[in-house]
């Protein structure tokens, strides 16, 4: 039944095939079983999985229907789940059991989806290989010596070894596609406001997005459902129609304009991965697509921005662990300074003190105007970069990842190094644009990743060229050895 993807199992549950308490149950002993090996999960939720199971079968016996009614999934350690412990994988919020849900996680469970558990992700979702969990780094199934990919590592990891379905989760700088595409998963970054951040532990207000990681094109079409719309309480949420993403699917696309950037190719990609991507465009030309070359001339400048911007909201975010109203206190302070100190010293780990000083020194007086005003600039110039382009090409496709997933602990001493892997897509964060990222191909038994990215609220394109893509292809199918 692991095998099965939500668009199955939907059918399945239709047909009477099986009840979403045998299903869930199945799973839950695999997780206890696998997941050991690969650390996916921070807490798995078995009650609470059961028992939304069993209502789920509930309300499919008194007749209601629904693609995600009765479908197991996970959530990202960010999503508030109210009762449960919502860790962010910091030592910070350990002790800390959210008072109510997300939004995200209450639309989803209106939708009947049960929640297996809280899936390991990068402390605070900062990071891009999910080794800065407090509770400890998730491995690859594709390879255990290497990443997952971050933040959301945990989630694409529990996917891709079929521990579940489908999982939620959220992409700042690349979070959700770039773990897709390490992984063999497709994973959809919407665009800026098209699902509610209300509930979600904010990183970095402004570039922070959650979307639905799962194997296919068709299951992101499903789960992204269940979760976008407009949030009266999320003053950034957009109040714009939510289309019907499955209807897509299946258009043509004939004559779709497709946009190779120049820059996305040249030095820095690896040789083995622009030859993926360059067969995953042929099999799209064989349906109708038209290629064209097209400029970003600001991309060079997106990694500098974005690393100053993402840690000046988080330092602003993160001052509310304070070790007073959440989380973690440290022993025995003297005064209310060593209780800040030590409280924040003690609770957050190093990327993130890492990421708050850096935030801080670029808010403040002096280099205010030399570094974030700055880098708000080359926001703009970025996304005007992308307005022209789509005055052209209907979508944006390249590489999601310069590099394989690397070993674990290779880039431990070198953050930069770490930052540099996000250049493909932190662009579409900065912007605000969605963005999908679709299994492509291997090289050496790793995984590799496509980028999709389209105009704003065009996530339905992303979907329909990715599942057309699926239909002629078979990476998604792929499973790692052993799962
Ligand atoms: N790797 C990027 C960072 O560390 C993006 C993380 C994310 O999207 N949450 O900030």
């Amino acid at each position: 039944m692991h095998q099965l993807t939500l668009a199955e199992i939907a059918r399945g549950l239709a047909d009477k095939k099986f009840s979403s308490e045998e299903l869930t149950r199945a799973l839950l002993a695999r997780i206890h079983q696998l997941d050991p090996q690969i650390n996916s999960f921070i807490s798995v939720t078995d009650e609470l999985a059961i028992s939304q199971a069993r209502a789920a079968d509930a309300r499919r016996a008194a007749g209601e229907s629904g693609a995600l009614l009765g479908a197991p999934i996970g959530h990202k350690d960010l999503f508030c789940t109210q009762g449960i412990r919502t860790s962010c994988a910091s030592k910070m919020l350990d002790n800390f059991k959210a008072p109510y849900d997300a939004t995200v996680v209450s639309k989803l469970a209106e939708a009947g989806t049960v929640t297996l558990g809280k899936t390991n992700m990068d402390e605070f979702a900062m990071g891009s290989a999910n080794e800065s969990s407090y509770y400890g780094a998730v491995k690859n199934p594709w390879n255990f010596e290497h990443v997952p990919g971050g933040s959301s590592g945990g989630s694409a990891a529990a996917v891709a070894a079929r521990l579940l379905p489908a999982a939620t989760a959220t992409d700042t700088g690349g979070s959700i596609r770039q773990p897709a595409a390490l992984t063999s998963l497709t994973g959809l970054k919407p665009t800026y406001g098209r699902v509610s951040r209300w509930g979600m532990i904010a990183y970095a207000s402004s570039l922070d997005q959650a979307g639905p990681l799962a194997r296919t094109a068709e299951d992101c079409a499903l789960l992204l459902q269940g979760m976008a719309g407009f949030d009266a309480k999320d003053s950034t949420s957009i109040d714009e129609p939510v289309p019907d993403y499955s209807a897509s699917l299946n258009a043509s696309l004939e004559g779709l304009r497709i946009g190779l950037p120049k820059e996305y190719f040249g030095a820095g990609l690896d040789p083995r991965i622009a030859e993926l991507v360059q067969a995953s465009v042929k099999e799209l030309e064989k349906l109708g697509a038209v290629v064209k070359e097209i400029s970003l001339p600001n991309m060079q400048h997106a990694i500098p921005a974005y690393y100053v911007i993402a840690p000046a909201e988080a330092s602003s975010n993160l001052s509310r662990f304070d070790g007073v109203r959440f989380g973690y206190r440290c022993e025995n302070p003297v005064d209310l300074t060593d209780l800040y100190k030590r409280s924040r010293g003690e609770g957050f780990g190093a990327e993130v003190q890492r990421r708050i000083m850096v935030g801080a020194y670029a808010l403040s007086a002096g280099y205010y105007d030399a570094y974030y005003l700055q880098a708000q600039k080359i926001r703009r110039l970025i996304k005007n970069d992308f307005m022209a382009a789509f005055n052209d090409v209907d979508v944006i496709l390249g590489p999601t990842t310069p590099n394989l997933a690397w070993k674990i602990g290779a880039k431990n001493n070198d953050p930069v190094a770490e930052y540099l892997e996000d250049v493909y897509t932190i662009t579409a964060n900065l912007a605000g644009l969605p963005g999908l990222s679709m299994p492509a191909g291997f090289v050496d038994g790793l995984p590799v990743g496509v980028q999709l990215l389209a105009p704003y609220f065009h996530e339905g394109r992303l979907l329909n060229v990715a599942h057309r893509y699926q239909q002629l292809t078979d990476w998604h199918t792929r499973a790692p050895n052993g799962f």
